[in-house]
């Protein structure tokens, strides 16, 4: 299959990329990594009839230290995700996840504001900005917003990005010396899409958890917090039982539907599995 023919047009500044989409009458699409979108034009799942390229927008690159927050411009690649110490230092948990998305080449073209506005349950990039309580910068012609990664993402490759509206970049709180965080997912094969995967972000206070935020991908139709599990730990110490609490409270949290390859229990199972071993990776108390 080819794609439907379409117009093909690279601004110069967001606010001439908006408005290209809204000249388009909304039938247009922004294009940044194209790793999601050039296939879903081949097949036809989205036809377009303007592409419009925001993958070199100025604006829409760059990361950097702002009002307690580590701004992350929407086009930023995966790869720039994985290499960079602002992000190790700042964001450790993206660091961790970026690993596992896809392939390096996949890597060296898909952005991580694309990432997010596609939402894909599958992804690890919608999962973390979950766990790590980001804000997504959205822009329009009618002016910017800014939305909790929580209100984000609203269902099944859904978001709360309206007709014409593109993300400008991502907010990320810094982590601070009592932030602990971990992430893992479960694949049949490295680089496949996670069957379950989950990030963990913790703030201790004098070895107790204060607050923690659990965000798993691959368990449901979007990027889903587990957050009985996570009231199960605040205020206790990381310990063996307390973590045993949590993974039990993971039944309250999380409905994972089943297919012919992993049945719902299983899915459920390994997501148990997987939060033991983060958490256990981060005890505080034998
Ligand atoms: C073989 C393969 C394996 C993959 N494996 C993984 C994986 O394991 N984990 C994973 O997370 N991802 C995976 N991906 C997806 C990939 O990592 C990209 O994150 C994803 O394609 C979206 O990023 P992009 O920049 O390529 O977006 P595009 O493909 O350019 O766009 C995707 C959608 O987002 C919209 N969009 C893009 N940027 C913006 C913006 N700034 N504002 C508003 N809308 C925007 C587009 O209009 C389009 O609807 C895989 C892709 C392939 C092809």
């Amino acid at each position: 299959m080819k794609a439907r023919a379409f117009d093909y047009v690279r601004p110069q500044t967001v606010g001439d990329a908006l408005r290209v989409f809204d000249d388009a009458g909304g039938d247009a699409a922004y294009i940044a990594g194209g790793q999601s979108l050039v296939p879903a034009l081949a097949l036809r799942l989205q036809a377009p009839a303007v592409l419009i390229d925001i993958a070199r927008l100025e604006e829409l690159h760059g990361i950097s230290l702002e009002d307690g927050w580590l701004r992350i411009g929407a086009a930023t690649r995966h790869v720039e995700i994985l290499t960079s110490d602002l992000v190790a230092r700042h964001a450790p948990l993206l660091a961790k996840a970026a690993p596992f998305v896809a392939h390096p080449a996949i890597r060296n073209k898909g952005t991580f504001g694309g990432s997010l506005a596609l939402a894909d349950p599958a992804s690890e990039f919608p999962a973390m900005a979950l766990a790590l309580d980001a804000d997504i910068e959205i822009a329009s012609t009618e002016g910017d917003r800014r939305v909790a990664a929580e209100d984000f993402f609203l269902g099944l490759y859904e978001t709360a990005l309206q007709p014409g509206e593109m993300i400008r970049a991502v907010r990320v709180p810094i982590a601070t010396a009592s932030s602990r965080c971990a992430f893992d997912e479960l694949s049949r094969r490295r680089g496949d899409y996670a069957l379950v995967g989950c990030g963990v972000n913790v703030q201790l206070a004098e070895s107790r958890v204060d607050s923690v935020r659990i965000a798993f991908l691959s368990v449901g139709s979007m990027p889903m917090r587990a957050t009985t599990a996570e009231s199960a730990l605040v205020g206790h110490p990381l310990t063996r039982d307390q973590i045993r609490v949590a993974q039990d409270a993971l039944a309250c949290d999380l409905d994972p539907p089943g297919d012919e390859h992993v049945p719902a229990e299983m899915r459920l199972h390994l997501a148990r599995v997987l939060l033991g071993r983060l958490l256990g990776g981060l005890e505080t108390v034998a």
